[in-house]
């Protein structure tokens, strides 16, 4: 036997996301608040694709995000029936009794929009500026002081929302220029990652000098690759302490778009950056707006960063796995977990850590089941027609027969019930 002291090593340091240090800002409406940065949860926000005209249809989108786990939810306000919609918009949504946060995205003609709509200014909780499409020449400190101004006047915080696809053309030119002059000049990428910056901070800069807080500020610097996501945005965090906003813009549809987002995020967040994320999901045909929000709320459980829902592991099965029955099980207790949580969140709390375990044969079923709260070891290929459940780490019984899955779940509902339901019932 090989002598264990030869690989003897110094203890392990465990993996964890490193401490954000980013200033608060406040997002309100009434008297509510939903704070982003400084000490808070990493916050999920999203966009609705309806047009904003049409209320009854924009608040019903809303409310599925919110109810999804979005936290703040971004409108397009682009013209001024728009503008006119969004009290609208907040009043339906308060009648619904859904407390989210409603975020103004603003290009080209917010200044006007802004100040013309009082009633769009105070019902939005936040106004999102792009610097490369507030206006040209001299125009453009003016209309993006007016909408300063209004932020100012209805207390509302502000993303200073930067994008590579509608970069400040006359600041990257200036760049540019400067950079010719350089003896040895930087690459066309490296201008462009300056730019970026330097667009988002002058733009805070002079927020603040217009008397915007400069806690009431919000940065993104947005682009589509995911190293240069990761380069932007190590830059900005050095660079400055405003909170924030994170997403990697136009990501892409489905597996594309959630890995390329994943990577992106999870990067970033482990080091400590970014204090609100967005995935810019383009949904496939039929598929519901709230993905994005379902695979931003994964990413922010998988790097243990929040807890939304109890998390099912289950194996990939391999040839060892007689039939689909372990899948079927698999996503039957995850649907199951997922559709009972908005119930389970006010009467177990705690419950969103639990985990369940969900496997397909001997190899690391019960292994794998002892590491979770819960966990089932369903028969492999030739194995007995029997499936142990382990409960806390101990084998506590075995199913059997046709019902297994309905069993199964009756098990897991009753050890949600005696373990989290304690927690209600003492207070
Ligand atoms: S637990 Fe068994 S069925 Fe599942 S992947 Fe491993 S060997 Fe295959």
């Amino acid at each position: 036997m090989t002598d264990l002291n030869a690989f003897s090593f110094e203890p392990i340091a465990a993996a964890a996301p490193a401490q954000r240090r980013s200033r608060q800002a406040r997002v309100a409406w009434g008297d509510r608040v939903v704070t982003v940065g400084g000490d808070a949860p990493v916050r999920v926000q999203s966009m609705t694709n309806t047009d904003t005209v049409d209320v009854i249809g924009t608040a019903i989108q809303v409310k599925e995000l919110a109810v999804a786990g979005s936290e703040m939810v971004r409108i397009t306000v682009n013209t001024p029936e728009a503008a006119q919609a969004v009290p609208h918009i907040r009043e339906q949504l308060d009648r619904m009794g859904i407390a989210v946060p409603l975020v103004g995205d603003f290009h080209y003609n917010g200044h006007r929009l802004l100040t013309e709509f009082p009633a769009c200014a105070e019902a939005l909780s936040k106004y999102r500026i792009n610097p490369g499409n507030v206006g040209k020449g001299d125009k453009r400190d003016r209309q993006f002081a007016q909408m300063i101004e209004a932020a100012c006047r209805w207390n509302k915080a502000v993303r200073i929302g930067v994008n590579w696809g509608s970069l400040d053309q006359e600041l990257l030119a200036s760049l540019m220029d400067d950079n010719a002059k350089r003896a040895q000049p930087w690459d066309a990428k490296q201008v462009m990652y300056q730019a970026l910056v330097s667009s988002a901070l002058q733009s805070a800069a002079y927020a603040s000098e217009l008397g915007l807080d400069p806690n009431q500020i919000i940065i993104s610097c947005k682009v589509s690759g995911v190293q240069d996501l990761i380069s932007v945005y190590r830059a900005l965090s050095q660079r400055c302490d405003y909170a924030l906003h994170l997403g990697l813009t136009e990501a892409g549809m489905g597996t594309k778009g959630t890995v390329a987002s994943a990577a992106a995020l999870s990067v970033l967040l482990q080091e400590g950056i970014g204090d609100t994320i967005r995935v810019s999901l383009t949904p496939q045909p039929g598929e519901a707006r709230t993905q994005e929000v379902v695979v931003a709320l994964e990413i922010l459980q998988a790097l243990g960063l929040r807890h939304f829902n109890p998390s099912v592991t289950a194996c990939p099965g391999c040839g060892r796995t007689t039939s689909t029955t372990f899948q079927e099980l698999a996503k039957q207790i995850d649907d199951y977990l997922r559709l009972q949580m908005p119930v389970w969140r006010a009467r177990y709390p705690g419950v969103e850590n639990m985990k369940v375990a969900v496997m397909g044969c001997i190899v690391n079923g019960p292994g794998e089941s002892k590491h979770a709260d819960i966990g089932i070891s369903l028969p492999g290929t030739g194995e007995a027609p029997a499936a142990p459940v382990f409960i806390d780490g101990e084998k506590a019984l075995t199913l059997r027969g046709e019902g297994i899955a309905r069993d199964f779940q009756k098990i897991v509902e009753d050890y949600i019930e005696r373990r989290f339901g304690a927690a209600t019932a003492a207070h």
